[in-house]
Order: C-alpha cells, then structure tokens, then sequence
C-alpha cells in the first residue's frame, strides 16, 4: 500500500508539515539524509513575523520556545542620510516580530513528531522520484537500498535542485557571516538593519544577546572569518556607526547567498516547499516565514479533503499553486528588489534610499504597511 504523504526532508519545514498533518487522518511519513534530530544543530536565528507565531501556536510548538520579541525596528544606510524607526507601540503591537533559534524550533518541531508518533526514515536520502498514475515510486539511498510508494511526496529538502528553466534565480555575490554577540548594554528589544554598500547588515535581539548577520562579498567574508574575537566586534561597531557597543562573540559561520525558485511548485503527484521551492536572501527574513505559511495552506486543503480522497489529486494541488500564487510572488520579488536596490553604492539609488527613508520616517501609515507586511506576508498589503 502506498503512504497517502511522504516528506522529504525532516527540517523546520517537512516536520512543519507532518505535525499540521497529525490530524488528517493521513499516512504520512518523513524521510531525511541525516540522523534523527540532526536539525537541532541548525546554528542560523530566525526573525519570525506575528502570523508565523499563530501558526505555530496552532502546532502547539510555540509555547517551549524562547522566543525573544522585537519591539523597535531601527533601519538605516551607511554613508548616506535618511533613517527611519518602526515601533510596535505605534501600531498598538505586542511585538512586530519574534527572533527564535533556528536549531531550538526544529528541537520543538522533532518534539512534536515524536509526541505524534509519525514515522522518521533517518539517515536515508531520497535519490529519484517516479511519478506513475496512481502514486510516486520514491527510490531511497542508504544503509540498504529500497523504493517506497507514495500518493503524495512533499519535497522539503532544503534547496532547490536542478539548472533548467524550471528554475529562476540570480547569484548576488554575497556571503552572510552569522554570529551570536554580547551588548555592552541591555538592547531593549531594539532591532538594527543597516544597509551597506556590501549588503545589509542585522542586528536581531535574541535572550540578552545579539544575533548577528552580516552580508558581505565572498572576500569580505573570508576577512571577516579571519579576525579575531575584538577585530570582528570593532567591525561591528565601525558598521553600526558607533550605535552598539559589544563585548563578546561566539564562532562565526558562513552561507553563500543567491536567489533560486522553481517557476511552478507543484509537478505531477509533487509539491515543493521551503527552501527546496524557494532560497531567498536574509535580507527580510523571509524565508521560513514564507516556507510556514506554504505549508499551513497545503495542510488546510489536505485537512478538508473527504476521508479515502487522493492527497496527490491534480485539482487539489492546483488549488494550492493558486492560493500561494500572489504571496509567493510577492514575497521573492520583493525580497530580491530589497537586495538590489540597497546592496551598492550609486549615487542617485544612495539619495533615493535616503528619500524613501525620510518618507517612512514621515509617514506613519506606509510605516503601518510596512510593519503589517512583515508580520504576515503579502496578504497583509492594503
Ligand atoms: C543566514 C540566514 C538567515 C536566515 N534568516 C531567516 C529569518 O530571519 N527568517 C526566516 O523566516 N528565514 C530565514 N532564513 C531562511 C531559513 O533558514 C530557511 O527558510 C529554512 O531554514 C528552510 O528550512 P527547510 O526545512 O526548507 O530546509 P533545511 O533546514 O535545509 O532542511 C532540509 C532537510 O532535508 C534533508 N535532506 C536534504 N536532501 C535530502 C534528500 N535527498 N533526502 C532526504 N532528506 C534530505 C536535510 O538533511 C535537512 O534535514 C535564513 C537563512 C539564512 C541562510
């Protein structure tokens, strides 16, 4: 018998997805390349919006979380003028984002799988899929190998495969070398984004600390790896004009940045979500924001199906290409847009940064567009 679901990838979004499954009464199982719990090294510090908070909340992985809230958002460009300060206050908000360890929510997430009893095949890759009429032959790569069937294959597998057209995308250049680091003084929930000519520099506030990612060119990085503890705290300080002072730093790491996204997300019997649709920038922390609410639309429509139907029926899965089709769009292009308009160092787009600045510093309501847009996603835009 075929599975009705089957995940690959047991990240923050394939177990996303088999814990909103939990009650469909579906088949479902995950399969991931790594060790059972392997997610939970995950060293990145995600920037949730307030419509991620709910829905993780309805997954019941919220609550074990320490989550550390944003309340002001200072955002800024080096060498130019203009600046603008978004408060939660402001537009009557407990928070206007949350900042969250990437490895500690997919802890959670395991949790979550593990209470529900869904089935993890660990340390086994999923190497081809075979979609046939009726179901998806799922070769499988590891200690032994085998071939499962499922109706459904939710691909969640943590980056977007392949160089045909299918996929669009754009290479920035960039590097993101992320850090933990230490204020001298308490941050006060105080969120930076500094645009410099490399790219954009954040400062997230998470537990008493900072986290930082700090976008560079690929020699930039290299130099930034190679400082020691206080050069690289200097570094900071320097790019922050003086804003932060900071006194300690844990290990630093790397990720190249490009854009990738497969034009369509759903193929035969075959739904892609997560970073296996899309990889965006970190610019505007997007990525599993976006990746979540993918997910909790497919569970819903899964969810409302009558028991027996077919989870991989074609006009199920066009349903879901439609609902998703303007937040998606409208969340990689306007992330893309952010990396190209603020990551150089023209003249004319440096004065236009710094008029768009002063017009969000002016303009309550675009600053009320703007914080309701982080929070949750393109459906929020007026
Ligand atoms: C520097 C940085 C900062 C970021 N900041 C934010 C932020 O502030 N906010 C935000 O929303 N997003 C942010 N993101 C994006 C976010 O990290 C990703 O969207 C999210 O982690 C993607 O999760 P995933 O489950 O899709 O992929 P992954 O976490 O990569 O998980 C994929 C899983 O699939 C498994 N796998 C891979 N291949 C196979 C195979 N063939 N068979 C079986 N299993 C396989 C892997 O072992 C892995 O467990 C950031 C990204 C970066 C790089």
């Amino acid at each position: 018998m075929p599975h009705d679901v089957l995940i690959v990838g047991a990240g923050p979004v394939g177990m996303a997805l088999a814990v909103a499954l939990k009650d469909a009464g579906l088949d479902t199982v995950l399969v991931d390349a790594r060790p059972r719990g392997a997610a939970r090294g995950d060293p990145r510090v995600l920037a949730l919006a307030h419509g991620t908070r709910l829905t993780l909340q309805r997954l019941r992985v919220w609550e074990g979380l320490s989550a550390t809230p944003i309340r002001h958002i200072h955002v800024s460009q080096a060498g130019g003028f203009g600046r603008t300060r978004i408060e939660a206050a402001e537009h009557h908000l407990d928070a206007l984002g949350y900042v969250v360890r990437a490895g500690e929510l997919a802890g959670a997430l395991d949790d979550r799988v593990r209470d529900a009893a869904i089935p993890v095949i660990d340390g086994c890759a999923v190497a081809h899929l075979a979609p046939a009429s009726d179901d998806v032959i799922v070769s499988l790569d590891g200690e032994t190998e085998r071939a499962v069937r499922a109706r459904l294959v939710a691909c969640a597998e943590g980056g977007v495969q392949g160089g045909d057209d299918t996929i669009g995308g754009r290479d920035y250049g960039q590097h993101a070398v992320i850090t933990v680091a230490t204020p001298a003084d308490e941050h006060g929930h105080l969120a930076f984004e500094r645009f410099t000519p490399d790219g954009p520099l954040a400062l997230l506030p998470c537990g008493r600390d900072y986290a930082v990612v700090h976008t560079t060119s690929p020699r930039g990085a290299e130099r930034l790896l190679a400082m020691d503890e206080r050069e690289y705290l200097d570094e900071v300080e320097r790019c922050m004009a003086g804003r932060v002072r900071l006194t300690r730093v844990e290990p630093r790491q790397r990720f190249p940045l490009a854009l990738r996204y497969r034009r369509d997300p759903v193929g035969d019997r075959t739904v892609w979500l997560g970073n296996a649709a899309q990889t965006l920038h970190p610019v505007a922390g997007q990525g599993f924001n976006l990746a979540l609410r993918d997910v909790w639309a497919l569970a819903s429509l899964l969810r409302t199906t009558p028991a027996g139907a077919d989870p991989g029926d074609a006009a199920l899965l066009s349903r879901y290409r439609s609902a998703r089709r303007v937040d998606r769009g409208a969340t990689i292009g306007t992330t893309d847009t952010l990396v190209r308009l603020f990551s150089n160092d023209l003249a004319p787009l440096k004065a236009l940064r710094g008029a768009g600045l002063l017009l969000l510093d002016a303009c309550p309501p675009l600053r009320g567009a703007l914080a309701r847009r982080m929070m949750f996603g393109a459906r929020a835009w007026p």
